[in-house]
């Protein structure tokens, strides 16, 4: 069979359309969701999908479609995208890469007069990135029954203004019907956002899931002292005894399985004043695994040495949870699939677990889904250099093609 591939100019040129819709100063965009510049890149796109001929639609959350009639329009479609809107010092290719990835496989098939057997829609997914209204990810987590919709309306932004009255100031707001609900595969392109492709200079990575995350809230009590006249075998300071627990929490990480990932990013100390010792401190811990029982397993063991010696040492601690979230797995088919296209297309491809939160996620809770990373050149993203070179680009949009066609004929 004819191999398609993309039009890589008019890839990029996409791209460096959307580039220029929320620019920030040093070369990244500020496009937060249902904001002005929102609905100039809203406008653009859906220019974009009539100007292809796909049915355009919006439902209740905001959410673009375009959907391409296939040959059995009763079957189930193939639905692919990713999002817009972006962090407020984001990057150009977080989200924008997998919509207008889908847009290009619309072209594509479109100028090669391609007849699938499936419809195909694809879709840009409202407020991904959580950055003006939280939490993230409420347009696919809306559809999968994740947030109800009142909960999703009165979310305010900093300024007061409600998620509902903002989508309907776009004129993006739709109906419930318009959501996306007889589908048969969700595929989503998106750049990996940490440095594991580039690092082992893998093309392609097949994404198996979302790992599992816990966020755990530890509290050690001691005294609080005078910094000049508490000798310090005489001190409980609370700060030194977390930063032995810090270690002790590496070090039962990678003793439990080397793949599993802690990281202390909050810590407060208490009173907070140069000159005392600290009577109590408070940090978090966020322990993430692809396998729910090592994560467990390792939040286990931080709980039981934690409070182990604490005791031993006459602390007080209490350790609380603040979140947990399981494992997703992907549709093993959609993995074989981007396995088998990218072997025929000799791109270098590995299996790979996604540390961060995606519209694909809540899309596997009522459609087998999928996603194929393509290298962030220094893992950075949410930032203003976040970079995915041109070539790589080129080469998910082709995987993504090919998955779709796929998919779309079977
Ligand atoms: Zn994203």
């Amino acid at each position: 069979m004819l191999t398609l591939t993309i039009d890589n100019k008019r890839l990029l040129q996409s791209i460096k359309a959307s580039s220029i819709i929320g620019p920030t100063q040093n070369g990244g965009l500020n496009r937060l969701a249902l904001s002005d510049e929102d609905k100039v890149m809203r406008d653009l796109f859906k220019q974009w999908m009539e100007e292809e001929g796909l049915q355009v639609r919006y439902d209740d959350f905001g959410n673009m479609y375009g959907r391409r009639e296939g040959i059995n329009n009763d079957d189930a479609a193939v639905l692919v995208g990713s999002h817009l809107d972006t962090q407020p010092n984001g990057g150009k290719f977080d989200g924008v890469l997998g919509v207008l990835a889908a847009l290009e496989v619309i072209r594509v098939l479109n100028e090669n007069n391609i007849k699938t057997k499936r419809p195909i829609e694809i879709v840009n997914f409202t407020n991904e990135e959580g950055a003006r209204f939280e939490p993230p990810m409420l347009g696919s987590g809306g559809i999968a029954n994740i947030f109800s919709r009142d909960f999703v309306y009165s979310i305010q932004d900093k300024d007061g203004k409600s998620f509902g009255e903002e989508l309907e100031k776009t004129g993006y707001l739709g109906t419930e019907k318009n959501r996306a609900n007889h589908i048969h595969r969700y595929v989503e392109l998106h750049i990996e956002q940490g440095p594991v492709l580039e690092n082992y200079r893998t093309n392609i990575g097949a994404v198996t899931g979302i790992q599992g995350m816990t966020w755990l809230e530890v509290k050690i009590s001691g005294h609080s002292a005078h910094a000049g006249t508490t000798p310090l075998s005489m001190r409980k300071d609370a700060l030194l005894m977390s930063s032995k627990m810090i270690t002790l929490i590496h070090e039962i990480a990678s003793q439990i399985d080397s793949n599993s990932l802690v990281t202390i990013g909050r810590i407060s100390a208490f009173p907070g004043a140069v000159n005392c010792v600290s009577g109590e401190v408070v940090f978090s811990v966020d322990v993430r695994h692809p396998d729910d029982s090592i994560r467990e397993n390792v939040v286990e063991v931080i709980r039981e040495t934690l409070s182990t010696s604490a005791a031993s040492e006459n602390f007080g601690i209490t350790i609380s949870e603040l979140w947990e979230i399981k494992t997703s797995h992907f549709s093993e088919d959609i993995v074989c699939l981007i396995e088998d296209a990218a072997k025929e297309r000799n791109y270098s491809c590995e299996r790979i677990i996604s540390g961060a939160g995606h519209d694909a996620k809540y899309m596997n809770h009522i459609v087998p889904s999928g996603m194929i990373f393509v290298p962030s050149i220094d893992g950075k993203s949410h930032c203003e250099d976040e970079l995915t070179l041109d070539d790589d680009l080129i080469r998910g949009t082709n995987i993504l093609l090919d998955v779709t066609l796929s998919l779309s004929q079977s």
